[in-house]
C-alpha cells in the first residue's frame, strides 16, 4: 500500500511522544531473501551480476544498478509476482509485529530502496493487507519498466530514494523510530534511528562508526523491544 498523508506536519519538540514507530528494510531483511536478486536470476539479463559489481564497486549507485538490471526484464508484473509468491517468504514473526502494530495503534512500515511491485506481491501473498510500503514506485509500459522516486533529499534525487529521510519523518512527529536492516542502503536510516535492528553490512558499519545496534535474527526481538517500550516507555 502507498503511504498516503503528510507526514511533516508537525516537529519532534521532546514535549511529547508520539509513541514507538516500525520501519523495516525489505530484501534480506522482512523478506528471507533478496527478491530482487531472485528476480533478476530468473528474469534478468546473464550480466546482471556484473552491472551489481559495479555497483558494489561504487561505480554507480544503487538506482541506476536497479534501472539498468531491470530494463530489458520481459516479464510483466503479474508473471513476476507468480515467481515472488512461488519463492520467497517473510522471516519469523514479521505477521505477529504487523498485527501487534495495527491493533495498538503503532505505524509500522516497510521502507525498501527496491521496486513496489514485488514487495506488494509478497504482502499479498501472505494476506497481509494495509502495509505503508516506501520504495520505488513503477510502471509498465509498453517501452519498459519506469520509476518514480517519492521520497529523495532535495537535490540529491540522483540517489533515487532516502530510508534517512522516511526514518526523519516519523521522527519528526514524536516517534521513537525502531529500524531494521542489513545493507548499505540502510545505513543513513541506522544513524538517524533511535532503535537499530540490524545483520549483515549493516551491523558491520554499525560496529565501525559505533552505532548501537542489536542483532537481527527475525523479528522476535524486534517485537520485544517495541512491546516493551510501548508499555513502559523504554527500550532497555
Ligand atoms: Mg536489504
Amino acid at each position: 500500500m502507498k503511504p498516503t498523508g503528510n507526514n511533516c506536519e508537525t516537529a519532534k519538540s521532546g514535549v511529547f511522544d508520539s509513541g514507538p514507530a516500525v520501519l523495516t528494510d525489505f530484501d534480506d531483511t522482512a523478506a528471507a531473501q533478496n527478491v530482487a536478486e531472485l528476480l533478476l536470476d530468473r528474469f534478468g539479463h546473464p550480466n546482471w551480476h556484473e552491472v551489481r559489481q559495479r555497483f558494489r564497486d561504487g561505480q554507480i549507485t544503487l538506482k541506476e544498478y536497479q534501472e539498468i538490471t531491470f530494463r530489458d526484464i520481459q516479464a510483466g508484473p503479474e508473471e513476476m509476482g507468480r515467481y515472488v509468491k512461488d519463492n520467497a517468504n517473510f522471516r519469523p514473526h514479521f505477521r505477529e509485529l504487523w498485527h501487534y502494530c495495527r491493533d495498538q495503534g503503532i505505524p509500522m512500515a516497510i521502507v525498501s530502496q527496491g521496486l513496489d511491485f514485488y514487495i506488494d506481491a509478497l504482502l499479498e501473498k501472505e494476506g497481509l493487507t494495509g502495509v505503508p510500503v516506501y520504495a520505488v514506485n513503477t510502471r509498465f509500459t509498453p517501452q519498459g519498466i519506469t520509476y518514480q522516486y517519492d521520497y529523495t533529499h532535495p537535490g540529491r534525487e540522483e540517489l533515487g530514494n532516502s530510508k534517512g529521510l522516511v526514518v526523519d519523518r516519523f521522527r519528526q512527529k514524536g516517534h521513537h523510530v525502531f529500524f531494521a536492516g542489513d545493507g548499505s542502503s540502510d545505513f543513513e536510516a541506522a544513524e538517524h534511528a533511535d532503535v537499530v535492528f540490524a545483520h549483515r553490512a549493516l551491523a558491520r558499519h554499525c560496529k565501525e562508526q559505533n552505532i548501537p545496534f542489536r542483532d537481527f535474527k527475525d523479528f522476535e526481538e524486534m517485537h520485544r523491544a517495541v512491546r516493551e517500550y510501548s508499555q513502559n516507555g523504554t527500550n532497555r
